[in-house]
């Protein structure tokens, strides 16, 4: 891992946490993640029978999932993961996607 990390308003390290991906098995389709998200990372789509990734008014949709729709958007507040009841969402170390 590199040495990269943020500085809080005082000055302080942080190391963000980038959403890395969301596991469309334990998913509740819930939408809590997307609500505390204010950078248009995520988008809930619909998830048919087959397991096919559809819009979410598709009239095929069996049952709804948050997907990521805009991942170089994400700033790594983990606020999403915090949100989670499923423990759906797995996050990478922003040092570790800037050193690959
Ligand atoms: S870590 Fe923050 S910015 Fe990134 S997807 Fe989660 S809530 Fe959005
Ligand atoms: S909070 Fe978790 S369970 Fe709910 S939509 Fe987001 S990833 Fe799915």
């Amino acid at each position: 891992m590199s040495e990269f990390h943020a500085l809080r308003r005082d000055g302080t390290p942080w190391q963000p946490m980038f959403i890395e991906a969301i596991n469309a098995e334990t998913c509740i389709g819930c939408g809590r993640c997307f609500k505390v998200c204010t950078h248009g990372v995520l988008e809930m789509m619909g998830m048919t029978e087959d397991d096919e990734l559809v819009a979410a008014d598709d009239d095929e949709v069996e049952r709804m999932v948050m997907t990521i729709a805009e991942k170089g958007r994400c700033v790594g507040c983990e606020a999403c993961v915090q949100v989670c009841g499923s423990k759906s969402i797995a996050l990478i170390a922003a040092a570790d996607v800037l050193a690959a």
